[in-house]
């Protein structure tokens, strides 16, 4: 299947197993293994947009339609392929949102890049033409958004709604649009400069099975999952004094090996009644301290915890470190380390309350915070559920820092391609061409959107190209009626941050793929890793450059 072959005479410098592929035929290699990836998650895009269903080495299953989530379980081991993950990756990280729609973008560049390489136009001009129209696009979108204020709440819930529609979330989008707009707003500050600030440090999402989904709240202040260690001690303590630990109450071992070699039971009889001391004097360290409340780190030990709760100091031991540190940032106190030195400078004020059906602590203290508690039957229920919530709070946090909006459902990519088809006939040379390709490849969001609506996705890009010809720059798709509507009127909104981000991310990623022209590889490169087999092809060793994607994907094409 490949034609690898060796220009010149051949200088061995590469061992006996390894192989290379030059230009066009790495050029096309690569290709097609970044657009099988892409075109792994199309059908996932939008509200209509199906799901997926992963399967593990261990057999563990995730079922999402949540396109960073897809790319990072799935097990690809093409490189060309992780540069396309990467996208996902870096649109995850920089919006919270948009990835399926970057890496879909992506992936169309490259089909469309591929055939201007076989009219046989230069990579080097495709790759400048896509960064030109790149750039265009941003300033585009620049002029297409609208400001939206951050105390606009109903816009604010339609980009939540919307970041939602079609995950696992879904069904309960009512509720928790109205908690995640609720709790960015909890987080977030006003800057000096006056800008809004959503802080989401400040915000712990944590999840807990078996209650409706209905049920979800946000609580201002933490949460800490675990119980007393001893069933003497207050459970709930309105006027906590709380000193956080990461280190044990314990008397430290002895090391591993060493022996204490004991004569006579007085002498074990001292041995014990110095460690016992020593833990009465750690406990007394603390009760002087002030604190009537300890979250530790680490463990407690059996007589130290009797000691506690005979202070009627409420005592709760191995708690997550990342809720150690959500507490201190809400009590606005540091985490000691050294049970000897506390003080009453230590402590924090606050109040605990013990929830005993959820067998929660709440924490609330004088510093902001909030934890949004998302509730589900099982949990895969409340893993969507939380994808579909962050994506959400991504967004929303997105659109109060930034301040921007677009109208969704395709709209603001059938407006960006008829402006760069506008732009392109100020561009001469061969870019040209690359900043129409550029143009074509944005709206297969709209196309994708449509034909994963059982839509006839040419219909309707010609609809909305012709709506966007009147001057309608919101005309989008309703997936449901297949009607063009004005997508902003309707409520369906999109933070302008991500959408630049996807834009510019996806160029990016295919611009990276196409400046390769030579592929040496340690190992086989006997099938081109894009083909429909994926690693089944003949010769096609699965772990090798060639192999595409392993185990993880089986059964989802
Ligand atoms: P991504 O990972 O890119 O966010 P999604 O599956 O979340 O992918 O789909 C996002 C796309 O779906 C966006 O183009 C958005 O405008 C569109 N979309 C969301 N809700 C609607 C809706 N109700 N009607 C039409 N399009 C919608
Ligand atoms: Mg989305």
């Amino acid at each position: 299947m490949s034609q690898q072959r060796m220009q010149g005479q051949p200088m061995v410098i590469l061992g006996e197993d390894s192989q290379r592929m030059k230009d066009k035929d790495a050029q096309s290699h690569n290709i097609s293994a970044a657009r099988a990836v892409a075109e792994s998650v199309r059908s996932t895009l939008g509200p209509k947009g199906m799901d997926k269903m992963l399967v593990d080495s261990l057999g563990d299953v995730t079922v999402t339609n949540d396109g960073v989530t897809i790319l990072t379980e799935m097990d690809i081991d093409n490189p060309t392929a992780e540069m396309i993950v990467e996208v996902a990756e870096a649109q995850e990280d920089e919006a919270g949102d948009g990835t399926t729609t970057a890496v879909a973008i992506a992936g169309e560049l490259l089909k469309n890049a591929e055939d201007l390489l076989e009219q046989d136009i230069h990579p080097t001009s495709i790759i400048r033409g896509f960064n030109m129209a790149s750039t265009q696009a941003k300033s585009e979108i620049g002029d297409i958004a609208t400001s939206v204020d951050p105390s606009d709440e109903e816009r604010l819930k339609s980009v939540a709604e919307t970041s939602m529609t079609g995950k696992g979330a879904e069904l309960n989008r009512d509720i928790l649009v109205d908690l995640v707009v609720d709790a960015i707003q909890a987080i977030t500050v006003e800057a000096d400069d006056g800008s809004h600030v959503p802080d989401l440090q400040f915000l712990d999402v944590q999840t807990q099975t078996g209650r409706a989904v209905s049920d979800s709240e946000l609580l201002t202040g933490g949460t800490i999952n675990k119980d007393p260690v001893h069933s003497d001690m207050p459970t709930s303590v309105d006027d906590a004094k709380i000193l956080l630990l990461d280190t044990p109450i314990e008397v430290e071992e002895t090391e591993a090996d060493a022996q204490v070699s004991l004569d006579s039971p007085d002498q074990l009889q001292d041995f014990i009644e110095q460690e016992e001391q020593r833990l009465q004097e750690m406990v007394q360290t603390i009760k002087e301290s002030g604190a009537n409340v300890v979250f530790c780190q680490k463990g407690i030990d059996d007589m130290a915890q009797h000691y506690l709760a005979k202070e009627g100091i409420l005592a709760v031991r191995r708690v997550k470190k990342s809720d150690i540190e959500f507490v201190s940032e809400l009590l606005e106190t540091s985490i000691v380390s050294d049970v000897d030195a506390v003080t009453a400078d230590d402590i924090a004020s606050g109040s605990v309350t013990r929830d005993e059906d959820d067998e929660l602590f709440y924490v609330e203290g004088s510093g902001h915070g909030a934890t949004l508690l998302l509730r589900g039957s099982t949990d895969h229920v409340v893993d969507e559920l939380e994808r579909g919530v962050n994506d959400a709070l991504d967004v929303v946090a997105s659109t109060v820092a930034d301040g921007r909006v677009l109208a969704g459902g395709g709209a603001t990519e059938v407006e960006l391609a008829g402006r760069l088809r506008d732009y392109a006939d100020s561009v001469s040379g061969r870019e040209q061409l690359a900043v129409e390709a550029f143009a074509d490849s944005l709206e297969l969001v709209p196309r994708m959107l449509a034909e994963n609506a059982g839509l006839d996705s040419i219909d309707t890009l010609v609809d909305l190209r012709a709506a966007h010809e009147d001057d309608d720059e919101h005309a989008g798709l309703n997936v449901y009626s297949g009607d063009v509507v004005d997508t902003f009127d309707t409520g369906v909104v999109e933070p302008a941050h991500a959408k630049e981000q996807a834009v510019s991310s996806a160029s990016e990623a295919a611009n990276l793929v196409m400046k390769i022209d030579d592929i040496i590889a340690a190992g086989d490169l006997s099938t081109s890793g894009g083909d429909e087999e994926g690693g089944g092809g003949p010769g096609g060793a699965p772990g090798g450059m060639g192999g595409g994607m392993g185990g993880g994907m089986g059964g989802m094409m």
